[in-house]
């Protein structure tokens, strides 16, 4: 479906490659090395078949100029892409080169366009999706292309507050899209015409500062203080996700339950990745996670290893979970 490296014949040809090294720095400290491991297969698999492996970085690019774009292809007689992360971007060294040469998917790319397209395109059911995070004004198109696709929609973080709002619960100073409530109504009523099972928190973690080991207490969803904001999913809505784990087939991952970068409101994301991870060990079921935030998440449960495949890529991510096409993969298609 996709051209790759086996098709390529590399041997004594400049190779270009396309790598995403946009890299985590801390304190002058690359931080997370996964993208830096994950380009190192297709760089080295092209040095031992005889090629010659160009990496570079250019400001022309984001302009996808044609003229960078033919500065580009001269220094290269084959293209390679293994910038999955990079390919929602109709860039230069994503897109425009790839109409001037012969363009093949880096092994980096073709694992992680295998992994999703067998996730979504033919899904062994019931599949089941998780989507957490800050807001539902940024996961609008992500909400309404998985209602399509999946048998159970799983609604956690900040942006089930504004669905909790909808449904009448007072959220108080919880981080809440009060214009979004319309939108969070039609999208349960999206849910219930298609007969999908919508699940929502039924208790939380509050607290009154939005600080690591801030005082916190759990409370049942319609138990919000005023003056408190909900941190994380209680324990009976860890409950519900793992009984909802214990009965599907796939799942797609996007989004923390909670506010994870403070302990202790990282415990409903590290407790259904956990079980989620226990289940892809044993077998049971099938485990596709994306986005920074949520990578991260997964990394501090550490268990990112035990998941089928976790994609480091963030707005490619979202995009391909939504269904649009992405310029840096429809050229790679074959025929
Ligand atoms: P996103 O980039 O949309 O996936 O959002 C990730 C961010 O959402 C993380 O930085 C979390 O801290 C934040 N988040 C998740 N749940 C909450 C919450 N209940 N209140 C505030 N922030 C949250």
């Amino acid at each position: 479906m996709f051209r790759t490296l086996d098709e390529a014949d590399v041997r004594g040809k400049r190779v270009l490659v396309r790598v995403d090294l946009n890299v985590p720095v801390e304190n002058g400290k690359v931080a997370d090395t996964t993208r830096i491991e994950r380009a190192a297969p297709t760089i080295r698999e092209i040095a031992d078949k005889g090629g010659k492996v160009i990496l570079r970085f250019h400001p022309g690019e984001e302009r996808n100029d044609p003229g960078f774009v033919a500065q580009l292809a001269a220094l290269g007689d084959i293209f390679v892409n293994d910038a999955f992360s990079a390919a929602h971007r109709a860039h230069a060294s994503v897109e425009g080169i790839a109409h001037r040469l012969p363009t093949y998917a880096g092994r980096s790319m073709q694992d992680e366009l295998e992994a999703l397209t067998n996730v979504l395109r033919t899904p062994v059911r019931p599949l089941a999706a998780i989507v957490g995070g800050a807001k539902v004004s940024t996961k609008l198109d992500l909400l309404g292309s998985l209602l399509a696709k999946v048998d159970t929609l799983v609604i956690g973080g900040g942006m089930a507050n504004t669905f909790l709002a909808a449904c009448g619960h007072s959220v108080g100073k919880s981080l809440c899209e009060h214009d979004l409530l319309p939108t969070a109504h039609e999208i349960m009523a999206q849910a219930k015409s298609k007969g999908r099972e919508l699940v929502l928190p039924v208790d939380a973690v509050v607290a009154k500062t939005f600080a690591a080991n801030a005082p916190s207490r759990v409370v049942a969803v319609d138990g919000v203080g005023d003056d408190e904001m909900i941190l994380d999913i209680g324990p009976r809505s860890i409950e519900r996700v793992c009984s909802v784990l214990a009965r599907i087939k796939t799942l797609v991952w996007n989004g923390p339950f909670g506010a994870f970068e403070l302990e202790p409101f990282d415990i409903g994301t590290v407790e259904v990745a956990e079980a989620a991870a226990e289940l892809t060990a044993a077998g049971k079921i099938v485990t596709v996670a994306g986005g920074g935030d949520t990578v991260a998440a997964l990394n501090a449960a550490g268990a990112t290893g035990r998941f089928t495949y976790v994609s480091t890529a963030g707005g490619a991510f979202l995009e391909w979970l939504e269904g649009k096409p992405l310029p840096g993969v429809e050229v790679l298609r074959a025929g």
